[in-house]
């Protein structure tokens, strides 16, 4: 199998990961930084993410028009990808999600998405949150064009997590494999951290220090994430891949 190859399968096979583990539903996706041309990105047709097989995969340049000229079904927010790619060089997989139980984090405006587990170390010590109301009055809370896909990305600046307001979020890492660990994390830190602050009294949060602790032992075991890669890949629904 080739390396553009290897990419399409390992990216249909996240796209039927997120959905086994409830990241998304029809709606969200997930792309990946094209192998041989930094300056284009691979990216779903537009399909419910359980069903995409590596053949539903497409080309798109760092504006988010399509490099095949034969016609096909897109997704609206494929430049929140482009954004990315083209703001971070080091980032060479992006996924967009609204998974239900981030969403409360993106409507109490007080409220701040903050790392409570380890494996959640990707949010950093809070989220950012891009609001289209602040630069998009009149916008859909939707990214539909590179003008917002540019503000976000600004918005996400160096970190790997971003919410979105009224919608959802972004995760910005430097592989697909890191991008899905991450997007089931930050799924799963919200719902505890949701849990843990309905107790009434103080929640503790990690701190700067612990995560870059955290951060420095996964670099130190890749092994960790490829663990948790071949538990998700046992447990999705892989036929036509
Ligand atoms: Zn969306």
């Amino acid at each position: 199998m080739t390396i553009i190859e290897n990419c399409r399968r390992d990216l249909a096979i996240a796209n039927r990961i997120m959905a086994r583990e409830e990241v998304v539903d029809h709606l969200g996706h997930v792309s990946a930084r094209h192998p041989d041309r930094p300056d284009r990105f691979l990216l779903s047709q537009s399909r419910s993410p359980e069903l995409v097989t590596p053949g539903d995969i497409k080309e798109y340049d760092l504006a988010g028009s399509p490099i095949e000229e034969a016609p096909h079904p897109m997704y609206v927010e494929r430049f929140i990808h482009a954004a990315i790619y083209r703001a971070r060089p080091d980032v060479n997989s992006v996924a967009h999600n609204h998974a239900y139980d981030l969403l409360p984090f993106t409507i109490a405006s007080d409220v701040k998405l903050r790392a409570v587990v380890h494996p959640a170390y990707a949010i950093g010590t809070e989220a950012p949150v891009w609001d289209f109301r602040d630069k998009f009055p009149t916008a859909t809370p939707l990214v539909l064009d590179m003008a917002q896909g540019d503000d976000l990305a600004a918005i996400l600046g160096n970190h790997s997590v971003a919410l979105m307001r009224n919608h959802g979020c972004v995760v910005a890492l430097d592989s697909i494999v890191s991008t899905i660990y991450a997007c089931v994390y930050v799924k799963v830190n919200a719902r505890i951290q949701s849990e843990a602050t309905r107790f009434g009294g103080d929640v503790s949060y990690l701190s700067a220090v612990e995560l870059e602790a955290i951060g420095a032992l996964y670099n130190n075991a890749p092994h960790t994430v490829d663990r948790a890669w071949e538990y998700w890949v046992r447990r999705a629904d892989l036929s036509g891949i």
